[in-house]
């Protein structure tokens, strides 16, 4: 073996197992002690300050902060008058994730519970078509099926019983996590493994957040390359969007920040490869996947879409390279560096942005264009996905844009004859050349989509809840990224002055910790338990006693 080989073996070796030790509880073993230490909570004197300017909106701080939401919850707890909401919400929460095996009997149960006037845990917040609805259709295993009594759930404890939240000694808690959470962490704090793909920027490599032992990815983009490649607006939009959606089906950004040479962008670590890497590169005699496979990403790929598109965004470059697999073998979008955010009020944008074989005729003929460009590259997507060649191309055909251009406005798509009736027609729904008739996105959701019949036999309820089981598994040991050597090196950028109108914008690039990620980390790998210790019998604990 030459020693590049070598080394890529090394690299395998320790990022294999750092991956594979960080499921759970197991991450604790991976901690640097010195940086665990560094994640303790102030006295409540040292934060006091932030308890009037912290976050403290009720849908933000109570339901989407996992920390916040926590001990929301545990103040509920702690009070008998808020019992029946507090068991009720648990409840739900309980039945949305639950197998369908089990939903009719947990729904009958909770209908007994808190929806008969006789109970004594009647909920009578709840509205009476709420509650008639429910106990008309609670035998039907629907994973919605509580969707309206939790929004009116909420509404009755942002009433009821945030105010009193604000008093107690759960949200001074809360105060102290928010002031852990806006030190910045630096660098140091990762500690790098090897590199998992080249961007145009920079190289994206594995790390571990040393005080948790969480992985992630760090896509850095080398500041001088920026600068001379004017990457600096393409870098700040991809921060933004990805700091504002969370979605299980979109890489999360969880730390912005920057180092003497880079801006670093930490987000969701990908192990399984792209989709291409499988298309092509596992199976070569066979390239391709079959329908079920490629029915199922798609439909992940569906409910990210939808997600960009409720928040306004338009990905552009949706792609089989752009669309990354977890250890479990859901994927998820990532490269949202040509996305785009339609400002408030206005719905359409232009500019020639995407793949050529991907991009959609309204936008190669430079018309104003909305989300419908991403159903077509879906379109696109699905069919290499299962025929293992774009639309607009022969297999193995060299041929110039102008050429795949004139193919996409023009000429209709031919389907391989193994395509299924189900198949071909939801891919000419996509591939639809008029916008206004194509499938995708209507009245704020996909549902039109999501109803083809191409997808029959899907459970989308289970599939957005990520509890439906991924068609194929990648292989824990197997590092499904080039070998070092073969990833490419960037030569080196010369005659970039970094001036005061730069760091500037760097400072607006390194925004820090994420609030949701970053809590979302500390819960999942048990810092939050460590440090959320109550006193004995409802005496505070010494960090909270003034
Ligand atoms: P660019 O926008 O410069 O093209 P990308 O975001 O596409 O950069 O990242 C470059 C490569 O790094 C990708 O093709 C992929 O191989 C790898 N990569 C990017 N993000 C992740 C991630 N979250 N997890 C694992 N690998 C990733
Ligand atoms: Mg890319
Ligand atoms: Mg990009």
């Amino acid at each position: 073996m030459d020693i590049g080989g070598l080394e890529t073996v090394v690299a395998n070796s320790a990022y294999v197992s750092a991956r594979g030790s960080v499921d759970g509880a197991a991450a604790a073993t991976m901690r640097d002690k010195k940086y665990r230490a560094k994640l303790n909570l102030p006295h409540i004197r040292e934060c006091e300050s932030m308890k009037a300017t912290v976050d403290s909106a009720f849908d933000s701080m109570c339901v989407r902060q996992p920390i916040g939401k926590r001990l929301f919850q545990q103040y509920l707890e702690s009070d008998p008058a808020h019992k029946n909401p507090s068991d009720l919400w648990k409840d739900i929460e309980d039945y949305n994730i639950a197998q369908e095996k089990d939903r009719a009997n947990k729904a009958q149960k909770m209908v007994n519970k808190y929806y008969e006037s006789s109970s004594k845990n009647y909920c009578s917040f709840l509205g009476d078509k709420a509650v008639s609805r429910v106990k008309e259709d609670h035998k039907n295993v629907r994973g919605d099926l509580f969707k309206e009594s939790e929004q009116q759930l909420l509404v009755h404890l942002e009433a009821k019983t945030l105010a009193g939240f604000k008093e107690s000694m759960y949200f001074l808690r809360y105060v102290q996590f928010k002031w852990l959470e806006s030190q910045q962490v630096t660098e140091d704090w990762f500690m790098d493994f090897r590199v998992l793909g080249k961007g145009g920027f920079g190289e994206v490599h594995a790390c571990q957040m040393k005080a948790t032992g969480k992985m992630y990815a760090n896509k850095k983009l080398n500041k001088k390359r920026l600068k001379k490649r004017k990457g600096y607006d393409g870098a700040i939009i991809e921060k933004r969007i990805l700091a504002k959606v969370h979605s299980r089906f979109i890489v999360t950004l969880a730390y912005a920040f920057q180092t003497k040479t880079d801006l670093c962008l930490v987000m969701t670590i990908m192990n399984g490869g792209d989709l291409r890497f499988h298309m092509y590169n596992v199976d070569e005699k066979n390239p391709g996947f079959n329908e079920t496979r490629a029915c199922y990403y798609t439909a992940q790929i569906i409910c990210g879409l939808e997600h960009l598109h409720q928040h306004r965004i338009v990905y552009r470059d949706l792609k089989p390279e752009n669309v990354l697999l977890d250890d479990a073998g859901h994927v998820r979008l990532s490269d949202l560096g040509l996305a785009v955010e339609l400002p408030p009020g206005k719905d359409k944008t232009q500019g020639y942005a995407g793949t050529p074989g991907f991009m959609a005729p309204e936008l190669l003929q430079k018309k104003e264009y909305d989300y419908s460009v991403d159903y077509f590259t879906l379109g696109v997507t699905l069919y290499e996905m299962v025929a293992a060649k774009g639309p607009f191309r022969v297999r193995g055909e060299q041929v110039e844009n102008t050429e795949v251009t004139r193919r996409i406005l023009n000429d209709p798509v031919s389907y391989p004859p193994t395509f299924t009736k189900e198949l071909k027609d939801i891919c000419e729904g996509l591939m639809e050349k008029d916008p206004e008739k194509r499938l995708g996105f209507k009245n704020n959701e996909c549902a039109e989509l999501k109803m083809q019949s191409f997808f029959k036999e899907l459970n989308w309820g289970r599939l957005e809840a990520g509890m439906l089981p991924p068609p194929f598994v990648p292989d824990p040991k197997m590092v499904y990224a080039k070998d070092i050597d073969d990833v490419g090196a960037f030569s080196t950028v010369k005659g970039v002055v970094i001036d005061n109108k730069d760091t500037d914008f760097y400072t607006e690039f390194a925004t820090g910790n994420v609030p949701i990620p970053w809590q979302e980390e500390m819960v999942e790998t048990g810092v939050f338990g460590e440090l959320n210790i109550w006193g004995q019998n409802g005496k505070l604990p010494a960090d909270l006693d003034p």
